[in-house]
């Protein structure tokens, strides 16, 4: 199943996507929902990001192919850090990079949008947990991280996590295509079966840590090719099962 969130006629609604219609929903997408039994088509509607989480958990170098290409070894644990809601946008917004940010970074990754409040959970549980995935942009300031400090300030930026366009469920999560072009010119394209954890190990690490609510959100790494952008590209994000998503950048 395939679900937006968006705004119409000044509310914020989801939406399950049917065709080119939107079947808006009442209630709560992580518990208990119904149809309203209005239709909206999707192009008359202004898609938001997907789900408000309470936290987004960012996972650093989980591709193998970025690893090796940098000549480190694979981590032996994953590298976690923390982006503010705050920094969410959705489809079509810009992503407003700041005068002191002279080093803009893409990254598009897979995140994984947790569907149930989960501590502790086991390998063979995980999937459970997890209620679907989306599209995102881990914009980072790179010039916002010097060496050895922690990575929250250039992560942080407002505009700094696009997140959309639709929440998937049911998809094979080591088998998830992804891909970003800038400016129309693709510069990643791989899939999550090269992934030093997998999602499901992911989600138990984190699960040992803090406890994970409906709508939080994990974001996984990013594949080679994240790089450079300057104020002025659109930058594309694309998956065959999640969608296509496009920020242009000021
Ligand atoms: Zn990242």
């Amino acid at each position: 199943m395939k679900f937006g969130r968006f705004i119409a006629e000044d509310h914020e609604y989801y939406g399950m996507v049917e065709g080119p219609g939107l079947r808006v929903i009442e209630g709560d997408l992580f518990s208990e929902y119904v149809f309203t039994g209005q239709v909206l088509p999707v192009d008359s509607v202004q898609l938001l990001a997907p789900v408000k989480p309470t936290k987004i958990i960012g996972v650093g170098l989980n591709y193998k192919k970025v690893a090796t290409a940098k000549g480190v070894p694979f981590p032996e644990v994953p590298i976690l850090f923390l982006k503010p809601p705050s920094s969410i946008i959705g489809p079509s917004e810009p992503i407003i990079v700041p005068e002191v940010v002279t080093q803009p970074i893409f990254e598009v990754e897979i995140a994984v949008v947790i569907g149930k409040k989960t501590k502790n959970i086991s390998l063979d549980s995980a999937i459970q947990s997890i209620f679907g995935y989306t599209l995102c942009n881990d914009v980072t300031a790179k010039d916002h991280m010097p060496k050895g400090q922690p990575w929250a300030r250039g992560k942080s930026f407002d505009t700094f996590t696009p997140l959309g366009p639709w929440l998937v469920t049911e998809l094979e999560p080591e088998a998830i295509d992804l891909s970003l072009h800038v400016n129309g010119i693709q510069k990643q394209n791989d899939t999550t079966s090269d992934m030093i954890f997998t999602i499901r190990q992911l989600v138990v690490f984190i699960s040992s840590i803090m406890t994970l609510e409906p709508g939080d959100v994990i974001l996984t790494g990013t594949p080679q090719g994240g790089g450079a952008f300057t104020k002025g590209d659109v930058i594309e994000l694309f998956s065959s099962q999640i969608g296509r998503m496009n920020n242009p950048t000021q």
